[in-house]
This record gives structure tokens, C-alpha cells and sequence, in this order.
């Protein structure tokens, strides 16, 4: 079995140990496997190779100044420092020694004289199971990004939507409790539903619809740009913009944003009596208050919606509420 590895994207290992023969004796060894190296005399220079994120380190616990063990807990605390294995290498062989290298979170330990063919093995398992395990956190960031995005329009879907107005009712609810109802707290909510959109489908056909649903989307998006504010489809050709902090007339004037802009794309739509993509939109604010009962934020907009619609279209329409 061939165990070198490609040298294009071979695992860079940083060897520590202030004996010189001993770096030596490990480079030799590790580049014939096929690794990269970088050595380090001593803890400083170890802290400082480190930004070079070797995928492992083999560090010497008896070292002057610096002691390996020290030097172990300080790379640890580096960006990356958790999740770069670190394998001790040293003389010392006591019960001591050994508990207290797990104890400053070194993965493994051997023992000076080294035995080669078990380091070998020893750096090869530490270098995969650390590549795994990266591929896996990286695997579930994308799943964790794509469980709350919506396919089509790449933006929040409407998952994400419910988690995110639970959460900040929940946090407004407590800012309630801990003041005593004092401090007054806005919270809205826009609906967004694109007029006449079936006649759209029907007549462009609909991939056209599609990508109409993604421009509006993406513009909807780069309107709202406030840290907390949240923009998600929420179903169809609705969407929805959750703005905490924010009172009527501030959410009005993003709504009055979006309709303006909306218009401004343009997008043909012969079906329709303007001649292009329009919105309409429902604008939902509640101020908090201790006493009120819970209310339908979205429910709430939805009526304002329907009256955006009953009025002509192409128009917001906006509705205050009590409660939380
Ligand atoms: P109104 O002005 O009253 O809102 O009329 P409308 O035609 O927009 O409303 P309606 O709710 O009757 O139609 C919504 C349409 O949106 C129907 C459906 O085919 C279309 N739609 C929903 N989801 C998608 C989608 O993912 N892609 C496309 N292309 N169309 C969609
Ligand atoms: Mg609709
Ligand atoms: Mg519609």
C-alpha cells in the first residue's frame, strides 16, 4: 500500500522541541510521508508558527523557558487552537506528566525514545480524524445555512422567519418583565404580496415568474439593512420584513421604499393595468405593553394587506396595535 501523501495539499505538521537532532530525525521521517513541515525552537517561536495552521503539532513537553505543557494550554487559546490536535512528545513518562498533557488538552502522547512506526500512525489517525471532523462542521454549517435559506430566492425562508419572531417577542416580553413595563417597545412588520402575479405567470410563463420572484426578493433585501431587521419569503409571491426597534413611521417609510422601488425595476407585466410589476403591502406595528395578550403580528399586517388590495394596489396600507 502506497501511504505518501500528494504534495499539493499535503497536511503541514509544526514540530516543536529545542533539540535540534530531534527536529531533524522528525522532519526526515514526516517529509518522506509526504508532509509539510515547520519547526519551532521553543514556545514563542511555536505560538508564532502556528499562524501558519499546521493541521497538526507534535510538541516537546521539556523545553527551556516555555514549558511544553504551557505552551500547549496558550495554543489552544489561538484562532484554531481548539481544533488542532497537539501531540506530546517527551521523556517524561510518570503518571503525572501523562494525566496533566490531556489535562492541557493534548489529543495524544508518546514517549521519548520515539518509536517511529508509532508515531507514524499515531500523526497519520490524529491528521484524519481532524480533517474529518472539519468536513463535518463545515457539512453542517451548510445544512444549518440551507435548512433557513429559500432555494429560489436565496433569501430567509419562512422557517427562519417563525424561529426569528418568536425569538424576539420572547426577548421583548423579558425586557417587559425586567422594566416593568416602563420602556416603550416597537415592533413591525411588513407583508409584501406582488399584484396580479398569476396573470404574470400566465402570460410569461413560469421560469419568467421565477425569476421576477428572485429581483423582487433581492431588492427587498437590499432595502432592508438594519442589523436586527429580518427579510424572508415567507410563501408564493408574499414576503416579509420583521423590523424590531421600529415604530410605525420608520416601517412606513421602508414599505413606501419597497413599493417606490418595486416600480422602478420595471418589470413588464402586460396583463396588469400599469404595465409592470407592482406590490402591495401591509405594515403591522405593535407597541409592547405587559398587560396586553399576545397578538398575530403577521395576521395584523395581513389585514392591512387586504385593505392595500381593496384600495387599487401598488400602495402600502398600515395598522397599529396594542400587545405583544
Ligand atoms: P393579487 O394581486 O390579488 O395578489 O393577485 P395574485 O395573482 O398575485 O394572487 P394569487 O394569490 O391569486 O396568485 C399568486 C400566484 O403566485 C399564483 C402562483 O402561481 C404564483 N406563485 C406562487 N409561488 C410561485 C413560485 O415559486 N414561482 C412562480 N413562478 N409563481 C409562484
Ligand atoms: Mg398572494
Ligand atoms: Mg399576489
Amino acid at each position: 500500500m502506497n501511504t505518501t501523501i500528494s504534495q499539493n495539499k499535503a497536511p503541514l505538521i509544526l514540530i516543536v522541541d529545542d533539540d535540534p537532532f530531534v527536529r531533524m530525525q522528525l522532519r526526515l521521517l514526516l517529509e518522506r510521508e509526504g508532509y509539510r513541515i515547520v519547526e519551532a525552537q521553543d514556545g514563542k517561536a511555536a505560538l508564532a508558527a502556528f499562524e501558519q495552521q499546521p493541521d497538526i503539532v507534535l510538541l516537546d513537553a521539556l523545553m527551556p523557558e516555555t514549558n511544553g505543557f504551557e505552551c500547549c494550554a496558550e495554543l489552544q487559546s489561538l484562532p484554531n487552537g481548539q481544533t488542532t490536535p497537539i501531540l506530546m512528545i517527551t521523556g517524561l513518562n510518570d503518571q503525572e506528566s501523562v494525566d496533566r498533557a490531556y489535562e492541557v488538552g493534548a489529543v495524544d502522547y508518546v514517549t521519548k525514545p520515539i518509536h517511529w512506526a508509532v508515531l507514524r500512525q499515531r500523526v497519520r489517525r490524529l491528521i484524519e480524524q481532524t480533517q474529518l471532523q472539519r468536513e463535518l462542521e463545515a457539512a453542517n454549517r451548510d445544512l444549518q445555512r440551507m435548512a433557513s435559506m429559500d432555494g429560489l430566492t436565496q433569501i430567509a425562508n419562512r422557517r427562519r422567519f417563525d424561529e426569528y419572531i418568536a425569538q424576539e417577542q420572547g426577548r421583548i416580553r423579558r425586557m417587559q418583565l425586567c422594566t416593568g413595563g416602563r420602556s416603550s417597545v416597537y415592533l413591525s412588520l411588513i407583508l409584501c404580496d406582488i399584484d396580479h402575479f398569476k396573470l404574470y405567470n400566465d402570460t410569461y410563463g413560469h421560469p419568467a415568474g421565477d425569476r421576477c420572484l428572485q429581483q423582487v426578493a433581492q431588492l427587498i433585501s437590499s432595502v432592508v439593512h438594519r442589523s436586527g431587521d429580518l427579510a424572508a419569503r415567507y410563501g408564493g409571491e408574499e414576503f416579509v420584513i420583521l423590523m424590531p426597534e421600529t415604530d410605525g413611521n420608520g416601517a412606513a417609510t421602508v414599505a413606501k421604499r419597497i413599493c417606490e422601488r418595486v416600480r422602478s425595476l420595471a418589470i413588464p407585466h402586460e396583463s396588469s393595468q400599469k404595465g409592470h410589476i407592482t406590490i402591495s403591502a401591509g405594515v403591522a406595528t405593535i407597541e409592547a405593553s405587559i398587560e396586553a395578550e399576545m397578538v398575530n403580528l403577521v395576521t395584523l399586517a395581513d389585514q392591512a394587506l387586504y385593505q392595500a388590495k381593496q384600495e387599487g394596489r401598488d400602495r402600502f396600507c398600515t395598522i397599529v396595535g396594542n400587545g405583544l
